[in-house]
């Protein structure tokens, strides 16, 4: 990957990371009531607490993005040469993908032994495409 190219891709991830600080906690929402006493009754507010425990997993799920925003800006900078390289094979990443995520740290074969580990006679390696 040339120069230009990563630090066009190190713009993004910095712009994503401000993007995703900017937004702030979920969970607290402004002109809402003290969360101590919506919680007082809990048998009463089935809807709140479902719906305090999906903003929850959005949270993570946002923070999981944001760690990984956060490690490859490090990995630009602390090994510019191994950013869009899958972390765990050492191939390239296709660009289309850094497009899309370039947050990335996996390659497509890589990332599919990890969503799905339940493969029959264990984890198909990468070896097997060569
Ligand atoms: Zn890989």
């Amino acid at each position: 990957m040339d120069d230009a190219k990563r630090e066009r891709h190190r713009k993004r991830l910095l712009a994503l990371k401000a993007e995703m600080l900017g937004e702030g906690d979920l969970t607290i929402e402004p002109g809402r009531e003290d969360p101590t006493s919506v919680g007082a009754d809990e048998d009463s507010q089935p809807l709140s607490e479902m719906s305090q425990t999906i903003a929850s997993s959005r949270n993570r799920n946002r923070s999981a993005v944001l760690g990984r925003v956060m490690e490859a800006l490090a990995r630009i900078d602390d090994d510019p040469a191994s950013f869009g390289l899958c972390t765990e094979c050492g191939e390239p990443i296709p660009d289309k993908r850094i497009e899309l995520m370039p947050y990335v740290e996996l390659c497509v074969e890589c990332q599919q032994s990890h969503d799905a580990p339940r493969t029959p006679g264990g984890r198909r390696h990468l070896r097997d495409f060569h």
